[in-house]
């Protein structure tokens, strides 16, 4: 995804709009699983403001994941907000260094603006970033997904297995046992 921003480089309040609308059901970035099954659109602007160029819009998709209880595979739908500052990579020489990591919160505002080079700015790296942030931790196939058997594995929303499945001092177990042989 990139937009070209030659209309408005010296612009100060120049403004293009953009749809983007990219297949990225191949992407995979590591450690993190975003399996995209529809495209990816993003609608935003970027606005000049004579030295940054700021990037705001709405990006969605619809990604497969696995429920965190049962395993099921999920779809979610995924929509994050955007809100970037990039800036040209010759100005950004002149000051510190601009993606170092951030160690020093007060620092933040500053050093979180991206760079580009030539007239071209490109957003694959911050929608990906952006999308990644809005992934539910847990996702859930429902609400009340009953998930695995801790001892079987069996998918306790297709029923019950024989397991006693109680989360219980397995001591508590042997003492329950004996109860239930003396009834
Ligand atoms: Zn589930
Ligand atoms: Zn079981």
């Amino acid at each position: 995804m990139e937009v070209n921003i030659g209309e408005i480089k010296d612009k100060k309040g120049g403004e293009i709009q953009f749809h983007l609308v990219e297949d990225w059901s191949h992407m995979r970035c590591d450690g993190q699983s975003l399996h995209c099954i529809s495209p990816v659109i993003f609608d935003g602007k970027i606005t000049c403001t004579g030295e940054l160029f700021l990037v705001r819009g709405n990006v969605s998709t619809t990604i497969e994941a696995n429920c965190s209880r049962c395993l099921r595979p999920i779809e979610l739908e995924i929509k994050a907000q955007l809100d970037e500052r990039f800036q040209k990579a010759s100005h950004a020489r002149e000051q510190e260094p601009i993606r170092d990591e951030q160690t020093d919160e007060e620092d933040w505002g500053r050093e979180d603006i991206q760079e580009f080079r030539g007239l071209t700015i490109h957003l694959d790296d911050v929608v990906l970033e952006n999308l990644l942030v809005c992934l539910p931790i847990k996702p859930l196939c429902e609400e009340d997904c009953r998930g695995l058997c801790s001892q079987c594995g069996q998918d306790l929303n297709d029923g019950e297995c024989d397991c006693i499945t109680d989360d219980i001092d397995p001591r508590m177990l042997q003492l329950r046992k004996l109860l239930d042989s003396s009834d």
